[in-house]
């Protein structure tokens, strides 16, 4: 592909975005598909101003990543239904100067549970941590037709906050990272805080994973997954719910899907772009 003046401009805005896979796996995609554009990273610490240049630039599309997923969500000026729910965005398009804003983190999410859990309708599943990906996992869940789920965190009043705000979709029992009761009657625990990714840090006490399936949204394997892996568990990091993430952006950008397991063969690094 030759950079010329049609050559469209894609990226990702947050912060810190050193590892971020996004900029590798939507640049190849672009050239897989032979789609004339280009796709960078923006380490930007004013989320509101960089919505400003995706006007003014006519950048098409952009990722939304930490720390600006809810702040984005009230800068756009469309919300599509599905993300208004979640209050939260990670994913924008420029259609002529109006910005649209989507969520893609729960269709990831729904894609990593059908791919990996056998007959998820039947299991009781635990969400850790109430941050802004607990709010799209929570979704994701109601949307894969869960009515009952657990959701436990360290500081209980943002669990509080997450029961209010699904209320009218999915009965939420919450409680904190020790709630031996709600632990030990699971099936599937999903860790959706950062704990294990740099240290070797599990959010909950392991004694509670034995003969659970474990998922982790982060996408390298945590110290909870290595963990869960050593006592026998199913478990399965995050690299599902990052190609199904980017995949949906990928089609809301361009209209086109790319390939998931050329995905996969890329960022486990046995593509040489
Ligand atoms: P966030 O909004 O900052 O929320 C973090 C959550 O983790 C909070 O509930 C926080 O509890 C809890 N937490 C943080 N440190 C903790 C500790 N030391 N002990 C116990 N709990 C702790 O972050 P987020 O946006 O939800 O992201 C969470 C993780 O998901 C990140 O690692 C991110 O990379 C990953 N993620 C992956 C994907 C994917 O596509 N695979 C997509 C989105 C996010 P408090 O409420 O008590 O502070």
């Amino acid at each position: 592909m030759f950079i010329d003046t049609k050559t469209q401009l894609f990226g990702i805005f947050g912060h810190p975005l050193s590892h971020s896979l996004s900029p590798r796996l939507h640049s190849f995609m672009f050239k897989q598909l032979d789609v004339n554009a280009v796709y960078l990273a923006f380490e930007t610490d004013n989320v509101e101003e960089s919505l400003r240049a995706v006007k003014t630039l006519n950048i098409q599309g952009v990722n939304i990543t930490i720390p600006y997923k809810e702040i984005a969500f009230k800068l756009v000026d469309i919300i599509d239904p599905d993300a208004d729910v979640v209050g939260a965005i990670n994913t924008i398009k420029n259609n002529n100067g109006v910005l649209y804003g989507y969520n893609t983190d729960y269709l990831g999410f729904m894609d990593m549970v059908k791919l990996n859990i056998d007959n998820y309708k039947n299991k009781r599943f635990v969400v850790l941590g109430a941050g802004g990906a607990a709010k799209a996992i929570v979704y994701g869940l109601y949307k894969l037709g869960l009515s009952n789920i657990g959701l436990l965190n360290r500081t209980i009043d943002k669990a509080k906050l997450i029961q209010a705000q699904f209320k009218n979709y999915v009965n939420i029992n919450i409680g904190n990272l020790n709630d031996s009761t709600a632990l030990l009657s699971s099936d599937v625990i999903i860790n959706c805080t950062p704990v294990g990714l740099n240290d070797n840090q599990t959010p909950i006490d392991i004694k509670y994973i034995d003969k659970k399936e474990v998922l982790d949204i982060i996408y390298k394997d945590s110290a909870l997954i290595l963990k869960a892996k050593k006592r026998g568990c199913k478990a399965v990091n995050g690299m599902d719910m990052f190609i199904g993430q980017a995949f949906y952006s990928f089609k809301i950008w361009t209209g086109l899907e790319f390939d998931r397991q050329l995905a996969y063969k890329l960022l486990k690094g046995n593509l040489i772009l």
